[in-house]
């Protein structure tokens, strides 16, 4: 069973992935990860991330690379959005994603194209949501439990920007696929978006 998990920045997509990968004992791969490394290891080469070469240069990071820390930061989060844009990258990164999915048991991975490129052949595809103040004060909090203090206002601006060029792309643009069941998390907390969401994937295999 494949299930596709998508969503833009900080809709709690991610938390949901990973809870629904424990609940039905299949395997998660958080694939911004993947583009996160991409980014941080454009930068680490002195690269340019809006150049297409530099960043398939970048692409072949080391594994260990996803282990850094500093993959989780705003910083490296803004370099995936940029470097994410190349179709070469995309490419690059997409028998990867592609062999998770389809290994055998099952998987669940989460990003922007799951449904759409990766896995348009997943059994559950779900669009998570929530509105862009939400996202921020959610995002604000993560930091600063990482003890990372941060203007509002700046992560607003940061979730914006990203949010423009993820889904203005001309390539795996963020959209959700035709048969993916959009939730908005604005108004549920952690444990209800998950109890939802679970709710929400087992009434559609009981469906299949
Ligand atoms: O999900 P996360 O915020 O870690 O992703 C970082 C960036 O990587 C996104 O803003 C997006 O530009 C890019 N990304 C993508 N496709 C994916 C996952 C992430 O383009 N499947």
């Amino acid at each position: 069973m494949i299930i596709a998990v998508d969503g833009p920045t900080a809709s709690g997509k991610g938390t949901i992935a990973k809870a629904l990968a424990a609940h039905f004992g299949l395997p998660h791969l958080d694939t911004g990860l993947l583009y996160r490394a991409v980014g941080r290891q454009c930068f680490l080469d002195g690269g340019d991330p809006d150049d297409a070469g530099d960043a398939l240069a970048a692409c072949s990071f080391p594994d260990g690379l996803l282990d850094d820390p500093h993959l989780r930061d705003e910083g490296s989060g803004g370099l995936a959005s940029r470097v994410s844009v190349h179709p070469s990258v995309r490419e690059a990164l997409f028998e990867r994603q592609r062999a998770f999915a389809v290994q055998p048991g099952g998987a669940v991975l989460d990003g922007r194209d799951i449904g759409t490129v990766i896995a348009p052949d997943a059994d559950v595809k779900l669009f998570i949501t929530a509105d862009t103040e939400t996202r921020a004060r959610r995002r604000w909090a993560e930091m600063r439990e990482r003890g990372k203090t941060v203007d509002l206002e700046d992560i607003v601006a940061d979730l914006k920007a990203r949010d423009e060029r993820d889904r203005g792309r001309s390539h795996a643009p963020l959209v959700p696929a035709g048969d993916a069941q959009v939730i908005d998390t604005s108004t549920l907390d952690r444990d209800q978006a998950i109890r939802f969401v679970i709710d929400a994937v087992e009434t559609a295999l009981a469906r299949e």
